[in-house]
């Protein structure tokens, strides 16, 4: 309660995977008052635009406020039945593998967790994938192929603790603003000096004494020559490479791989490498350019390879860290959100995993396969061997590589159902049955964080209209298809409860994923849960991962990844002659379904556009302002706006993916990605196309 006498609830920010801890306050007229919990140990106090601007965005403009079948108001009990009598339907005519669940990053841990028990446990598919897929599925692949696990070994603190951080394909003063304010901080105390790699000049590049503009899949080579200037410099950690399998055949690797594909000047090379040699607390933070690769998985285990070389990690000021795009990427890996993963960190394709699981759940069927990765699933739509989709919290239509098909899959698709909080997206226009959703400020669970902080997202305003949380709408599809006793929960504290005492079992193969001390809480501790790094058990509480040398292959070793240099799929030529690179803006989000709600955050960049060298632009005959047509080889084109700038590499090309199909029509940007993806991981490269640039009309 404050001076006004509302009270006051500790949330946690809808945006970012940094995770940042809300208060909110009802100001009486149906909105909300935000301000950064200073307790919150992501952010203690510190918001960033877009956290500033919640209040902004919450409130009944384009709600969906109850449920639809064709278009039409129509009762839950009506949508629900029909809901599961055509999933039910299609898995008897078709079977199980003709179903499919796409969720989203947005859901909260305990959404998520029904929807994989539904699909993984009683369906008996493992067609569960999520928009995730496109934002740290290459983290989740070197993590496994390196750990044994998916786990980040580091925490937050040790951004503040380290010497040097390198950031990788990460513009964290845009992305992750209050994780880049931290740094910033620690930066004016103790002189944290601060390396950018990435193809362009961006606002992170500000505060940092060296920019090393890699070309696109150049990052293998350039860690592997300094695991090479590692080794020649006398910089390994040999003691801890005991505990490692695979150092000779990764150096041969990085021994004959060319450093000259990284586009850099070797002076510059030379510089990075000698930074990094000769500062031991170095955390290597890596993101969206590391991970949306069809070589994805390969960076990132050439990073980690060097921090396992050297020992640096899990220390405090050093590691490997990876920071997640959505609020609650982790949470989903976490409970198996997706196609190839079992709840608790356990493994689809383990047999013994899948009977502990199956047992615990007491599953009447559990796929022994992992299930279709999130473009593979589209394409299976699009070809007719999907024939009931559900999509939760995203917008597939716009946001997956080669929207325009998918747009047309779904479309096509038998049966389609959409759970949102709008009806303003192109895929919830595409729904046979619309189910209303709760929002944030309404919706209550917790999300985990970048650096494993699990937190709380409370209710603060009441459920408009005939809205339902997630969980409820899955877990009353999964009583009317006939798994009663299985999805029985009342409120989200009980299905946390259950998760908690799963994760118990993963404690037993091995993992040190076991929260099952929570498994205990009632619902009065489960709403007062403060937001708690795991792992909660005793050995490692709060702690870093692997420092000790203990890694959770069957060995208990780490293992280094041989890779080399592979070049984007997509190869530039006469007729596509420019590197087409996609990103986020500082104040938008996704499809910005929510953020465009605030004429504060709109007001930073107001339309799409298209950043390009002056060089090119010169050549183009392009002048700022103008307006140009991007044209890709699959036939599709976007029209935006020309801003000429220096930070852009020649050749390359660079728009925010954000407009969508309802606030642009013309842009479409991710109509223009191509649905390549990496092998291992199962990533979209929506960082590396190729596409022609034309100004589009005489001035
Ligand atoms: Fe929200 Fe991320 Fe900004 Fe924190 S940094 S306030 S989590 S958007």
């Amino acid at each position: 309660m404050d001076g006004s006498g509302m009270p006051t609830t500790c949330s946690t920010c809808p945006y970012c995977g940094v995770g940042c801890g809300v208060l909110l306050r009802p100001d009486g007229h149906g909105g909300l008052d935000v301000k950064g919990d200073p307790d919150h140990p992501a952010n203690g106090g510190r918001l960033c635009s877009k956290g500033s601007a919640l209040a902004e965005t919450v409130g009944l403009d384009n709600r969906l406020l109850t449920p639809r079948i064709g278009g039409q108001q129509a009762s839950w009990d009506s949508a629900l039945t029909l809901v599961a009598d055509r999933f039910r339907q299609t898995i008897a005519d078709h079977g199980p593998d003709s179903v499919a669940f796409y969720v989203s990053g947005q859901l909260l841990t305990e959404d998520y967790y029904v929807a994989n028990k539904l699909m993984k446990g009683f369906i008996g598919s493992a067609n569960i994938d999520t928009n995730s897929r496109l934002c740290m599925a290459s983290t989740v692949a070197g993590h496994r192929r390196a750990f044994g696990t998916d786990t980040v070994p580091g925490t937050y603190e040790d951004l503040e603790e380290a010497d040097v951080i390198v950031l990788v394909g990460s513009n964290l003063a845009w992305c992750h603003p209050v994780l880049y304010q931290r740094i910033l901080a620690a930066q004016k105390a103790r002189g944290t000096r601060i390396v950018v790699i990435d193809p362009r000049r961006t606002a992170s590049c500000d505060t940092a004494e060296m920019h090393l503009p890699v070309k696109a899949g150049g990052d293998v080579p350039l860690f592997n020559r300094l695991l090479v200037r590692l080794y020649e410099g006398g910089a390994l950690d040999k003691e801890f490479l005991a505990r490692v399998n695979g150092f000779d055949d990764t150096l041969r690797a990085a021994y004959a791989d060319d450093v000259a594909a990284t586009g850099l000047d070797a002076d510059l090379v030379e510089r990075f490498c000698d930074l990094w040699m000769r500062n031991e607390k170095v955390v290597t933070i890596f993101s969206q350019g590391v991970n949306q690769s069809s070589a994805g998985a390969d960076k990132v285990n050439a990073i980690l390879n060097c921090h396992l070389a050297t020992g640096r990690i899990g220390r405090p000021g050093m590691g490997p860290f990876s920071v997640t795009g959505q609020p609650n990427a982790m949470g989903g890996r976490e409970v198996g959100g997706l196609a190839n993963m079992l709840a608790c960190h356990l493994d689809l394709e383990n047999s013994e995993h899948r009977g502990a699981v199956r047992q615990f759940w007491q599953s009447p069927a559990m796929p022994e396969a992992p299930g279709l990765k999130a473009v593979d699933m589209f394409r299976a739509v699009g070809e007719g061997q999907i024939k009931a989709l559900w999509i939760i919290h995203t917008n597939p239509a716009v946001s997956m590589p080669d929207a325009d098909r998918v747009r047309d899959a779904i479309a096509g698709c038998d049966f389609t159902v959409v759970s949102d909080i709008t009806d303003q997206t192109d895929t919830a226009r595409l729904a046979d049955v619309l189910l209303p959703a709760a929002a944030w400020g309404e919706k209550d669970g917790t999300v985990t964080n970048s650096d494993r902080t699990i937190s709380r997202q409370r209710p603060v305003l009441p459920i408009p209209g005939e809205a339902r949380p997630d969980w409820q709408q899955l877990a009353e599809v999964g009583r009317r298809m006939g798994w009663h006793a299985a999805f029985d929960y009342e409120t989200p504290a009980e299905i946390f409860r259950e998760y908690a005492a799963l994760s118990g079992i993963a404690g037993r193969f091995g993992k040190d994923f076991d929260i099952s001390l929570w498994a205990a809480l009632d619902d009065r501790g489960y709403a007062a849960l403060r937001p708690t790094r795991w792992p909660v058990t005793v050995a490692r509480q709060g702690g870093r991962f692997f420092a000790d040398g203990q890694f959770y292959h069957p060995d208990g070793k780490a293992r280094m990844i041989p890779v080399t240099y592979r070049a984007p799929a997509a190869k530039t030529g006469p007729r596509y002659p420019f590197r087409f690179n996609t990103g986020r803006i500082r104040d938008q989000w996704h499809t910005m379904t929510r953020t465009a709600l605030s004429p504060r955050l709109s007001a930073h960049l107001a339309e799409p556009y298209l950043d390009l060298h002056p060089n090119d632009a010169a050549d183009l005959g392009v002048q700022p302002a103008d307006l140009v047509r991007v044209r890709s080889p699959g036939g599709k084109q976007s029209i935006l706006r020309a801003r000429i700038t220096a930070d852009m590499q020649p050749g390359d090309v660079f728009a925010p993916m954000h407009w969508t199909g309802e606030t642009a029509p013309s842009a479409r940007i991710d109509a223009l990605v191509a649905p390549v993806t990496d092998p291992v991981s199962g990533q979209p490269e929506s960082k590396a196309g190729v596409v022609a640039v034309e100004r589009l009309k005489a001035r």
